[in-house]
């Protein structure tokens, strides 16, 4: 079986972008034309975002006289909670796919499947039990399209019409396309036209959705341990100052950003302010109407050395009408969870984030509530219910049917309407650049957003992006409504505010 071709190096080269034409000394608004490295970035969280661009700078001829700062929660002299164990990109498994109906996200992340497949040598990134390539098995509820139907690639797609069924669909034409360069490729993706087809090639007994397809080129990652890879790359490079710290506001002089003001009243100065802040982006500078911060449910179950065995080559399974999904156990743990609209969670801050003025005040924000600040906090019955089904329907031992999850988590995104990440300069204050909006799905890119967001910093944003990274302002009443992402990969209820979901669990 053909393998796909794999880049030499574990990380990319430099871009292209050392190459760059003469550069004009604006570090504002444009991601279109270069700009001047300045000479000095402070990145604000070290999550995938923030921590891959830190390393493609450092790695940048242009930006070899600029200071490089990342700061972040989590104390970086202690690699076991580094970054922040409630980060995003901090669990056991994020599934690595190139399933995306929209051919841009698609082949950007077909980019970074080559790199995940890299394990000739234990220091490559998909050595040592990070990367598995375990399939995935795309499905969803409704209609089945008719035997036939034939699938359109490069279409424009308008993803806030986009049914679970379309988001199945559409991927599945890209990632053809993708493979079509090799039959013994694209031979490992295949359609599972019915509900027999899907429980075959599950293998666990259990099936879901009614249409969908395996695509073997597909798999997960181990998120907490290519954090620690990448961040020990990062270290080797020696060109990164890492300060353990919390950040209360960003500083500001008139209508320029100059740096970020520490909870222990430390004053971190620069001439470039990246905040990639993940879900807690908001906290800091106003996202009203573009950006929101979603709470997601995950449940761990404790296998048997049996259990595990039995399960051991099942794919990981995503229903795109429900969000539920199932990861393939490992090390005696298997991972049940919900792509879904998420849980708000309101929060009253004392210092609005830069920026709130511009579109409506900003009282309230949605931010992160985790078991760092809440040591006591569950998941909601409702969460726990829809993972108890998935894992009912999609693995139905007897044996797993009632066992109590051995640890739940509620993980944060940060939310934005069509699911696009915000990679873009501020339009209004000079000196900010942000990075966020992960949407739920940005961790696969690990081995090369921060080459991309690198080359939006220069001023050349990649132009399929170009429409789709840019800060937006929302239209009309949009600012003063809570952001909800339709792009057809969502299930759940939209708007579910957590304190009342917690508040009936006790009920
Ligand atoms: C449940 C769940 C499942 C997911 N599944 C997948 C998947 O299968 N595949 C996939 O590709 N992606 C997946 N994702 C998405 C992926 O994990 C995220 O897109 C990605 O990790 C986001 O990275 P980030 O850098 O934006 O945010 P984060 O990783 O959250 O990093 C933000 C950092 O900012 C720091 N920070 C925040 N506020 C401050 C402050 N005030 N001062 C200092 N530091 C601060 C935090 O400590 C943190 O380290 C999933 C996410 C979740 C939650």
């Amino acid at each position: 079986m053909a393998t796909p071709p794999a880049p030499s190096s574990s990380l990319p080269p430099l871009s292209s972008t050392e190459q760059q034409p003469p550069l004009a000394p604006q570090q504002q608004q444009s991601s279109s034309s270069p700009l001047s490295p300045p000479s000095s970035i402070l990145i604000i969280g070290s999550g995938v975002f923030g921590l891959t661009t830190a390393y493609a700078l450092s790695r940048r001829h242009d930006f070899a006289n600029t200071t490089i700062t990342v700061v972040d929660r989590a104390d970086p002299s202690n690699p076991d909670v580094f970054p922040a164990p409630d980060a995003a990109s901090v669990d056991t498994s994020r599934i690595i796919r190139a399933d995306y109906p929209d051919a841009a996200y698609a082949a950007l992340a077909a980019e970074a499947q080559l790199q995940w497949r890299q394990q000739a040598h234990p220091d490559d990134l998909g050595s040592e039990g990070r990367y598995s390539e375990s399939g995935l098995l795309l499905v969803a509820d409704g209609p089945a399209p008719p035997p036939g139907t034939p699938v359109v690639t490069g279409t424009v797609i308008d993803k806030s019409k986009l049914t679970g069924m379309d988001y199945t669909r559409f991927s599945w034409a890209n990632v053809l396309s993708i493979a079509s360069s090799d039959p013994e490729l694209a031979a490992r993706i295949k359609e599972c036209p019915d509900t027999d087809a899907i429980k075959a090639a599950l293998g666990t007994g259990g099936s879901s959705g009614s249409w969908g397809y395996i695509n073997g080129l597909s798999g997960w990652a181990n998120a907490g341990a290519s954090m620690a890879w990448l961040y020990k790359r990062v270290k080797a490079e020696g060109r990164i100052n890492f300060v353990a710290g919390e950040v209360t506001n960003l500083e500001v002089s008139g209508d320029t950003v100059t740096g970020a003001r520490l909870s222990d009243g430390r004053v971190l100065s620069a001439d470039l302010v990246m905040v990639s802040a993940g879900a807690w982006t908001g906290r800091l500078v106003d996202l009203t109407g573009q950006a929101i911060a979603t709470g997601q449910v995950l449940g761990y179950i404790d296998l048997t050395p049996e259990e595990e065995a039995q399960l051991a080559h099942m794919p990981v399974i995503l229903n795109l009408s429900t969000g539920l999904f199932i990861i393939p156990p490992k090390n005696g743990v298997l991972k049940i969870a919900r792509h879904a609209y998420g849980y708000l969670n309101p929060t009253t801050l004392s210092t609005p984030p830069l920026g709130s003025s511009v579109t409506a005040p900003a009282t309230a924000v949605s931010l992160p509530l985790t078991t760092l600040s809440d040591p006591t906090l569950q998941i909601p019955t409702e969460g726990a219910d829809d993972l108890r089904r998935a894992l009912h329907e999609m693995v139905p031992l007897p044996s797993l049917r009632d066992r109590p999850f051995s640890k739940t988590r509620i993980c944060w995104y940060s939310d934005t309407p069509t699911a696009d990440f915000i990679i873009d300069y501020h339009p209004e204050y000079k000196g900010l650049f942000v990075a966020t909006g992960d949407s739920g799905h940005a961790f696969k890119f690990l081995p090369v957003i921060g080459e991309k967001i690198a080359d939006v910093i220069a001023g050349q944003c990649p132009s399929e992006f170009v429409g789709k990274w840019n800060w937006r302002y929302p239209a009309g009443d949009a600012a003063i409504k809570a952001v909800i992402t339709e792009d057809g990969s969502r299930g759940g209820v939209p708007g579910l505010i957590l304190s009342t979901e917690l508040g009936r669990a006790l009920n």
